[in-house]
């Protein structure tokens, strides 16, 4: 029973794991989040590393993040025309466009009603 339940927690949290930047195991600590990295030194060298890739890869995978986003957006777009048309959701009023109240331009021109009496 008590075996078991060692196993089960064993398996939430490994007592070792192995540095993503050496390679070499580690023990981890009972308490807390379970580190990735051997030490902090290990933690910067992949820190580093990461922001050493090259704009290039950051580039790409930004482009690529804004076509996922873009690809959701349209296919959100879609489904609410869908459901719209099946009258499932009401469709969308018609922007109220307020007219702008013209605002007296508080520039006057000079010299139009203070005489020019030279
Ligand atoms: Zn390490």
């Amino acid at each position: 029973m008590t075996k078991r339940k060692d196993e089960m927690r064993r398996k939430w949290r490994p007592r070792k794991a192995r540095c993503l930047e050496c390679k070499r195991a580690f023990k981890v600590k009972r308490r807390g989040r379970a580190p990735s990295y051997c030490s902090g030194k290990c933690r910067n060298q992949a820190y580093w590393k990461r922001k050493s890739q090259g704009p290039r890869e950051v580039a790409a995978r930004t482009i690529q993040g804004i076509y996922d986003r873009a690809f959701v957006l349209r296919v959100a777009e879609e489904v609410v025309k869908i459901l719209q048309q099946g009258g499932v959701i009401p469709a969308p009023e018609p922007p109220q466009l307020k007219p702008k109240p013209k605002a007296a331009s508080p520039l006057r021109l000079v010299g139009e009603d203070s005489g020019d009496n030279h």
